[in-house]
């Protein structure tokens, strides 16, 4: 469902409006203004503690926030029940730690949310479970633990597991950050596949091919604030702020 603006165009996938965070004391996110429009890939880097995560977990509203107001396909966020429930159906999370089902198998992994949350038969989850495990490239190991995975093939299988829903978005969470660095350019491939087949995604992560390659923007976060934001290659090669300036001297 999607629902659409007077003039008849759909609205943008999300939208966040001065947005406000705090855990106790600590302001972690500062009048955020984000929007993202339908088939955007947008990356967001900065330093750690900056807010990134905590800006993923409030669009699926893991967490909640204290002020501004987030809408997600025209609706405001769902704050509980079966609204709530559709809403994480709809809007995928894939994590620095893969958080896959330790005592389930691979296609156990990929068919649980579809069975359960989407009445699938098991049948027709296997079905299209296997689909996705192959497009990822594990359908081999279909029947294994996730322990007998590598990282970057577990990681493979979060992504399976997130588009088992069919979601409207994916939020990945620094996705290559815990990899041996021979395994994160298989996961990076499963996502700039994804993009070019228009699935709206955030990124964050630091790494730089992805974002040249695959976003639309990069979205600098420090410090609970949205810095600056600007294509990939305005930003790489061209910051504006300091704060930026220094971030990227850092990391390049
Ligand atoms: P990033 O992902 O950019 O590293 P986070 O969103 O994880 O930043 O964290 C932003 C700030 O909020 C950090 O100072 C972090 O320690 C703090 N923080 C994150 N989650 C919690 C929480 N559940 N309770 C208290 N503080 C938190
Ligand atoms: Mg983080």
């Amino acid at each position: 469902m999607c629902f659409m603006t007077e003039n008849g165009e759909a609205p943008p996938l999300v939208v966040l409006a001065d947005v406000n965070k705090h855990f106790g004391n600590l302001h972690v996110l500062r009048d955020i203004n984000l929007t993202i429009s339908r088939g955007e890939v947008v990356v967001v880097i900065g330093p750690s503690g900056g807010g990134k995560s905590t800006l993923c977990r409030t669009i699926n509203r893991l967490e909640t926030v204290d002020s501004g107001t987030i809408t997600f396909d025209g609706q405001p966020l769902a704050a509980e029940g079966r609204a709530l429930a559709r809403l994480r159906s709809e809007v995928g999370m894939v994590f620095q730690s893969f958080n896959l089902f330790a005592h389930k198998t691979i296609l156990e992994n990929v068919t649980l949310g579809p069975i359960k949350v989407r009445g699938l038969s098991r049948t027709e989850a296997e079905r299209r479970g296997m689909e996705l495990l192959e497009r990822v490239d594990i359908g081999a190991q279909a029947s294994k633990y996730p322990a007998q995975l590598s990282g970057g093939q577990q990681q493979r299988v979060a992504i399976a597991r997130a588009l088992a829903m069919n979601p409207k978005m994916i939020l990945f969470d620094e996705p290559t950050s815990a990899l041996d660095p021979e395994m994160v350019q298989e996961v990076l491939d499963v996502m700039i596949g994804l993009a070019a087949e228009g699935m709206t995604m955030m990124v964050v992560t630091h790494e730089m091919g992805f974002a040249r390659r695959a976003a639309n923007r990069v979205v600098f976060m420090a410090e609970g604030q949205i810095v600056e934001e600007n294509t990939p290659e305005a930003f790489f090669t061209s910051a504006r702020s300091e704060r930026a300036k220094d971030f990227l001297s850092k990391i390049l």
